[in-house]
């Protein structure tokens, strides 16, 4: 797409859309990632033609060349937010613009051709639209929206790819914490890491998580949950979690997260966790901590609360650290009043019950 003229969506409905009794079984109890809508977004793309061929049609199998580049060499980016339904009947997204720029950003990392903004959010609104009937019920339910983008030329030389496929597809989720919200353990790895300085890890690409599974593994041997990532240079300094930024709160009121050095995925939450706590008062700071003084300002107990946040868990309290030479808790183990408060704020805040200062929540119906 050029010259500012833009992309028509054809809407083709899927002929034959799950029953809606078969579709209220589904939606009784999702899980994560495992029930999908009827419909699905796709755009394609090629060099010297642009975007074209915007469709809305039913959710099937991408037929596939074995040769077809992202096999091969994972030239492969995606974004993950949530559409919810508000007391009033309407569905809202969540700063979908900033999601829309960042898959840009991710796009020229792995040299793959920007999609325009507004064509990324027209995407979401067509498919929400169409498939809203699958957006859960209640309070803890959503329609978790995975837009994506991959190398579809059918070409084993390595360069990059002169045609691409952008797919839009939508999962009802159900709560992330059945039960309330629980603290989570992680284990910090020795071994592995996530991103180096010039590497990918500001860009949101499958390959990053492909390379985040064996630490993972690890951290589920050890009884964890999810696993702390170490810088690479130093092996000292806190990075994130495989899928999550993580913040530290102290004894004073003041709360740090480890700054964008290009090593850390440039969390939505995140940033809109330090636009909330800035304005409830926290001196919020950008800066290197490292696991030694994690560890010890744990101990001394300056250190009050830590939690991770993201799009799937909204914001997960950390109560206990785990590595090779021993373990350690956060405060009591329990979820801390901060991190609840940043928590509750931002949920009500992304379903229209509380006022929104700052133009994040976008209304889609
Ligand atoms: C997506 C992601 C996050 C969280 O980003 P949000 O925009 O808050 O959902 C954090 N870390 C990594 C590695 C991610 O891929």
């Amino acid at each position: 797409m050029s010259g500012g003229d833009t992309l028509e969506f054809e809407i083709r409905p899927n002929p034959a859309p799950v029953t809606a009794a078969d579709r209220a079984a589904l939606l009784a109890n999702p899980g994560f990632g495992r029930v999908f809508t009827d419909h699905m977004v796709t755009i394609r793309y090629a060099d010297g033609k642009g975007w074209y061929d915007a469709r809305v049609e039913a959710r099937a199998p991408i037929p596939m060349d074995p040769a077809s580049a992202v096999l091969h060499y994972a030239q492969e980016i995606f974004e993950g937010m949530k559409a919810y339904r508000t007391a009033d009947g309407g569905v809202t997204m969540f700063r979908p613009e900033a999601n829309a720029a960042r898959f840009n950003t991710s796009a020229r990392r792995m040299a793959m051709p920007a999609l325009p903004e507004s064509t990324f959010v027209e995407s979401l609104h067509r498919l929400i639209e169409i498939d809203r009937a699958w957006i859960p019920e209640g309070e803890d339910g959503s329609l978790y929206l995975r837009p994506f983008m991959f190398a579809s030329e059918v070409f084993l030389g390595v360069r990059p790819a002169n045609e691409y496929l952008y797919v839009a597809i939508a999962s009802p989720v159900g709560a992330y914490f059945s039960g309330g919200v629980k603290p989570v353990t992680v284990w910090v790895s020795p071994d592995f890491t996530r991103a180096a300085p010039g590497g990918t890890g500001a860009a949101k690409c499958g390959g990053n998580y492909a390379a985040s599974l064996a630490a993972q593994a690890e951290a589920i041997e050890h009884g964890c949950d999810q696993v702390v990532f170490l810088d690479a240079v130093e092996r000292r300094w806190v990075d994130e979690l495989g899928g999550m930024n993580v913040f530290f709160v102290y004894d004073d009121g003041s709360v740090a997260t480890p700054p964008l050095t290009g090593t850390i995925l440039p969390g939505i939450t995140r940033e809109s966790v330090i636009t909330l706590a800035t304005a409830a008062g926290h001196r919020v700071q950008e800066r290197p901590v490292s696991f030694a003084d994690w560890q010890a300002d744990a101990a001394s107990g300056r250190l009050r609360e830590v939690f991770a946040c993201g799009t799937a868990a909204v914001v997960t309290p950390i109560g206990q650290v785990r590595f090779p030479d021993g373990e350690f808790t956060i405060g009591d183990g329990e979820p801390g009043q901060v991190t609840m408060a940043l928590r509750q704020q931002l949920v009500d805040m992304q379903r229209g019950k509380t006022a929104d200062p700052h133009g994040w929540v976008h209304r889609v119906l």
